[in-house]
């Protein structure tokens, strides 16, 4: 489906919004000039449009197959995936030692929604690679590394990454995998493992699985969890793919959407495997994975969002429906107020969750360029709002653009229903978005809400520098950020986290649109007069009021959720 990469947005954001020039201007980045960071942008821009947009449909309607054990991916997959693997896009951000480019995250991260945009099933794949890589980089042996990573990121092998299991979901501790220490090194593991994405395919020549399992006397629950790397294919003495390890696909799961992507069951029997990190250190090493994958997963729903939102601009220009109701107007729908309200909420709430998206992705960056605590713990505290904010963007706004389509949205062929389908599941794995809102008032909230109040400390300084330009849009959004101030004190002060729990959904969809505010408010100082500063007035004033709502049921905690037992529930 054809796709326009937002490289104007990506430009202004990275410019005037996020401060990409802090990380630009560290040692560790020095290498992202502007004239790399442009030329970057492009190059992926050309191969999201060109190669993997056209992939996106025959993805759909051919989805992902099992033949006598061997996985078969659609129509033009290995060749879309090949031109990623060429091109280094894998290894963007991988250490250069091994053979990655070394680019901030930011870059990869506008990298990665171009891909998805382009086409979501696909890039799953490499986005399972790269967070397999940081993985390896930061908890692997020396002898690991350079063994696998230049395999993973020049694309020769894929990585994937092995929690769920039929009664370890959300509840990673429940896992019942099994590994038994060899005496040579190695390990045998032993288990089964659910909706593994890329589990198997054939369009790279090795699949790497990352595997929690438990090993012999270990203690229950996550503090008991190890990790391994288990090859499909051991390596041989030369490193190259050599013996089959005891690992198969026993099925592939029928989905409601992203059917390029093959979600595999896979068994483990005595498969051979390596400790990473420490014994019973699994969680914190496989952290670093879900990290990046969590930051990846939000930008994967922006990247659908946008897409569906040019999609179904398309369609609006083009429908002739009903007299126009403005003057002048083009006689399609889009002169319509409602279709234009879909429109704008659409394009509005798209810039909001990327600049929150960027701007997680450069504290990521300062974190790791600076080792400074406060930017570890910015990055911490916007990852679960990225992830749960980005994907509920791209539900809500493929949603509207299947609206947009009338009853042409709800037939196949317009394409607007498979962005609905294919996003859906963002907002469920890598940790569901309400598993995400839990950790963003518990295990975020740990240092009493001050990385939190930090922030709002930057939204407020920048309301007040907005006071002489818009001054109604900076009361606004001053105005959010005291009530989420408030509420944020609330919920750090309640020691039962229950509590907390009640109100964590709508605190942190509250908590994104306050941030969505201020990127908007970012956007109309440095863009006085221009469209930025019309769409920053649609959002101010149409779209951030509804945090009042939500961060009113933040506070009401959690006794009337159980007001009505299980049973009156059900009559
Ligand atoms: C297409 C697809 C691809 C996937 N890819 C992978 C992969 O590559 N690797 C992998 O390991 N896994 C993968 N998953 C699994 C995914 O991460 C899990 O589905 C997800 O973590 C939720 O687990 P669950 O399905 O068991 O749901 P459950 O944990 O049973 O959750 C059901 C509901 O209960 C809620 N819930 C559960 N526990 C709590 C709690 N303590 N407090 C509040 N609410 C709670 C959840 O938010 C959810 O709404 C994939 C899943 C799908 C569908």
């Amino acid at each position: 489906m054809p796709y326009t990469s937002p490289l104007d947005d990506f430009s202004f954001l990275l410019d005037q919004v996020v401060g990409f020039d802090r990380v630009a201007g560290t040692e560790r980045f020095a290498e992202a000039t502007p004239d790399m960071s442009r030329a970057i942008l492009t190059e992926a821009a050309r191969l999201s449009e060109d190669v993997l947009a056209p992939l996106q449909r025959p993805g759909d309607l051919h989805p992902a197959r099992l033949e006598n054990g061997v996985v078969r991916t659609s129509p033009g997959y290995a060749e879309g995936y090949r031109a990623i693997a060429e091109g280094g896009w894998v290894g963007i951000s991988a250490d250069p030692e091994h053979g990655g480019m070394g680019l901030p995250q930011t870059l990869a991260s506008a990298v990665n929604e171009m891909m998805s945009a382009a086409c979501l099933s696909l890039q799953l794949a490499p986005l399972m690679s790269q967070g397999q890589i940081e993985a390896l980089e930061h908890h692997a042996s020396d002898a690991l590394r350079a063994l696998y990573l230049p395999k993973l990121i020049s694309g020769e092998w894929t990585g994937t990454m092995n929690l769920t299991e039929p009664q370890a979901g959300s509840d990673v501790g429940a896992l019942s995998t099994k590994a038994v220490d060899n005496g040579d090194g190695t390990y045998a593991v032993s288990g089964q493992k659910i909706y593994i994405s890329w589990g198997d395919h054939d369009v790279a020549e090795n699949v790497c699985h990352l595997v929690l399992a438990r090993l012999p006397g270990a203690p229950d629950g996550t503090k008991g969890i190890s990790l391994f790397l288990v090859p499909k294919f051991i390596p041989d003495a030369s490193g190259a793919p050599g013996v089959a390890n005891g690992v198969r696909v026993v099925s592939l799961e029928h989905k409601l959407g992203l059917h390029g992507s093959p979600t595999a069951v896979m068994e483990y029997e005595n498969a051979t495997g390596w400790l990473i990190g420490a014994e019973q250190g699994g969680m914190a090493a496989m952290f670093t994975m879900m990290n990046n994958a969590r930051l990846g997963v939000g930008i994967q729903g922006i990247g659908v969002a946008e897409a569906a939102f040019q999609h179904a601009l398309a369609y609006a220009t083009e429908r002739r429906q009903g007299r126009s109701s403005v003057e002048n107007g083009t006689g399609t729908i889009i002169d319509h107020a409602d279709v234009r309200r879909m429109l704008l909420t659409m394009k509005a709430d798209v810039f909001a969750a990327r600049g929150i998206a960027l701007s997680c992705a450069v504290a990521i960056d300062m974190a790791a360029a600076t080792e400074d605590a406060a930017w570890r713990a910015r990055a911490a505290l916007l990852t679960p709002v990225n992830k749960s904010f980005g994907t509920d963007t791209g539900i809500s706004v493929s949603d509207m653009g299947l609206q947009v389509h009338g009853g042409m949205g709800f037939i196949e062929e317009t394409g607007a229903a498979q962005f609905c389908r294919d996003v859906r599941v963002t907002a469920i794995y890598e940790g569901t978005n309400g598993i995400q809102a839990m950790d963003l008032v518990g295990r975020k909230m740990m240092d009493g809400g001050d990385a939190a109040f930090r922030l709002m400390d930057e939204i407020e300084a920048c309301a007040e520098e907005a006071r002489g330009v818009c001054p109604d849009l900076a009361e606004a959004v001053w105005q959010a950020s005291e009530t989420l101030r408030e509420t944020t004190e609330w919920l750090a002060s309640q020691d039962d986290m229950n509590i907390r729990f009640g109100g964590a959904v709508p605190y942190q969809r509250g908590f994104a649109r306050v941030l969505g505010a201020w990127v908007h408010l970012r956007a109309a100082l440095a863009g006085q007069g221009t469209p930025r500063e019309t769409l920053a007035r649609f959002y101010i004033t149409r779209l951030l009021p509804e945090y009042a709502g939500l961060l009113a049921q933040a506070r009401e905690g959690a006794g009337d959720l159980y007001a009505l037992s299980a049973d009156e529930l059900a009559a």
